[in-house]
């Protein structure tokens, strides 16, 4: 009996878990198995590994092989463990030194004829790696750019299982070999976003913006087709500040296991995604049929999720966006698993006033019956809005806005946007807060950040008066908290108090 083995990684969801792969050979008829919970494409690894062990003229013992995937409690989905398998088989016919192979993870399917070919989920798999303290990984070369993301990991990328093996030997004689050069980014993530300048007018709707990027604030906008909401919204992105090292490797490892990184290296600017309202609750939240996949909400993931029409979109999907709303994450129910994905995103919704869409100023031309004119909007109030701190109504460019002047660039705008943020950081450093939108609003009426009456006086009125609920008193309060903080200002005075009064309500109004 002689017994081989290494590691590889199994996903559910972004996390990682450490797989032990072991194989033992025996004498007996030919045979070769692999056990510990493989799914079809698994369990079919054997026929794969034998035909591209011989046709990369290695020998392949020619006895009872069994593969053990352990811990078996979890689910070895796909191709993603053949690498691993011949490396384990490999090892222990000694063909390549068993200690060198012992100690690395080995990811990558296996072409009939001996190729390493890519698999999704790269970046995940090498994290995971990582946090279990290996420090050498194997992977296919087109996965090679994303596993070297990873900081103190060795990576070695090939091309076949000739190359993974002589890479092995190499190491073991103590002169590893050249890396090998590693194909050359695509499309970077760095390309410079859409400018604001190219807005014409639409004075408050920037204002709004820049109050929703400062803030971390969820935004709905309301207007007539051709009054540039879309346009705004492309626009968010840009005022963003560029995530932070583990905020861009969770948005790139989503991307990973989507299969969708394209070559790009770290995405490290937020992720602007914008479903058509016809999207699948799978497309939308995450789940299908097979491996478990993210949706448009993880891909938003540290970014902005824009549900342009939203109304037209499906009832339940906009309940669906509750759970992610609320803890930043999708759970998907699959057999008797839960898989989670990370789904931290800022939500802009924009909607026309109507269906027709004229329904706006006289409202004359507006064709919608009654009925729809009444429920339209109505889809989205509730429980979804609750949540969106900003919602303002946008008008079309007038002709005189046109010839105006153009406003203030990108660069200028998210140059505020990122001095707010740090007063924010540094405000709620300690709390599980980091910008004003994530604070409860019973926070913000309590005696440490109370306003004096003298300056909430307008808007406690309007509270009994029932013009205004609490919860949309909350949300002035954390919109205000975020003006205040645009402008240097120790704490909101009334007039930012009015500015966040102003920029509440579109939909519940218009409904
Ligand atoms: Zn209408």
């Amino acid at each position: 009996m002689s017994l081989g083995r290494t590691r590889s990684v199994a996903l559910s969801g972004l996390e990682g878990r450490i797989v032990e792969v072991e194989a033992d050979l025996a004498s007996g008829l030919p045979y070769f198995a692999v056990s510990g919970l493989p799914d079809a494409a698994c369990a079919q690894a054997p026929a794969r590994v034998r035909a591209a062990v011989t046709n990369s003229g290695l020998p392949l013992p020619g006895q009872r092989i069994l593969v053990n995937l352990s811990p078996a409690s979890l689910p070895k989905t796909g191709a993603r463990f053949d690498l691993a398998i011949a490396m384990a088989v490999l090892a222990a016919s000694q063909t390549v030194p068993p200690e060198e192979v012992a100690n690395a993870v080995h990811l990558g399917e296996l072409g009939l004829d001996g190729t390493v070919r890519a698999v999704t989920g790269v970046l995940p798999a090498v994290l995971a790696a990582e946090a279990a303290g290996i420090r050498t990984v194997v992977v296919p070369l087109a996965n090679g750019p994303e596993a070297a993301l990873v900081d103190g990991m060795t990576v070695l990328a090939v091309n076949d299982l000739t190359e993974a093996v002589q890479q092995h030997r190499a190491r073991h004689r103590g002169v590893p070999l050249e890396p090998r050069e590693m194909p050359l980014p695509g499309r970077r993530s760095d390309q410079s976003p859409p400018d604001l300048a190219d807005v014409a007018g639409q004075d408050e709707a920037r204002v709004a913006l820049e109050i929703a990027a400062a803030g971390g604030h969820h935004l709905a906008m309301i207007g007539p087709p051709g009054a540039g909401k879309t346009m705004l919204a492309e626009r968010l992105p840009g005022l963003l500040p560029t995530l932070n090292r583990d905020a861009a490797l969770e948005a790139t490892a989503v991307h990973s296991v989507l299969g969708e990184l394209d070559g790009r290296l770290l995405i490290d600017r937020a992720p602007f995604v914008a479903p058509h309202h016809g999207a699948s609750m799978t497309a939308i939240i995450g789940g299908g049929s097979g491996r478990v996949q993210p949706g448009a909400v993880s891909r938003a993931n540290h970014g902005i999720l824009f549900l342009d029409e939203a109304p037209e979109f499906r009832r339940d999907v906009l309940d669906a966006l509750r759970q992610p709303l609320e803890g930043g994450l999708v759970r998907i129910a699959r057999g008797d698993r839960v898989v989670s994905y990370p789904a931290n995103f800022q939500l802009v919704l924009a909607a026309n006033p109507c269906r027709c869409g004229k329904r706006y100023g006289s409202g004359a031309g507006c064709t919608c019956s009654p009925v729809v004119q009444r429920t339209y909007l109505a889809k989205l109030s509730g429980p979804l809005m609750d949540r969106v701190d900003l919602q303002l109504s946008v008008f079309p460019v007038t002709r005189a806005a046109l010839r105006s002047e153009p406003g203030e660039s990108t660069a200028v705008v998210a140059e505020r946007v990122a001095a707010a943020r740090e007063l924010q950081g540094r405000r709620w450093a300690g709390t599980p807060w980091a910008t004003n939108s994530q604070v409860p609003g019973s926070i913000l009426r309590e005696r440490n950040w109370r306003l004096p009456a003298t300056e909430t006086r307008m808007l406690d009125r309007a509270l009994e008066r029932g013009s205004l609920t609490l919860r949309g008193y909350d949300r002035c309060l954390r919109v205000a908290w975020t003006v205040s903080d645009l402008g240097g200002r120790e704490r909101p005075t009334s007039d930012d108090l009015l500015r966040a009064l102003a920029l509440r309500g579109a939909v519940s109004e218009a409904a």
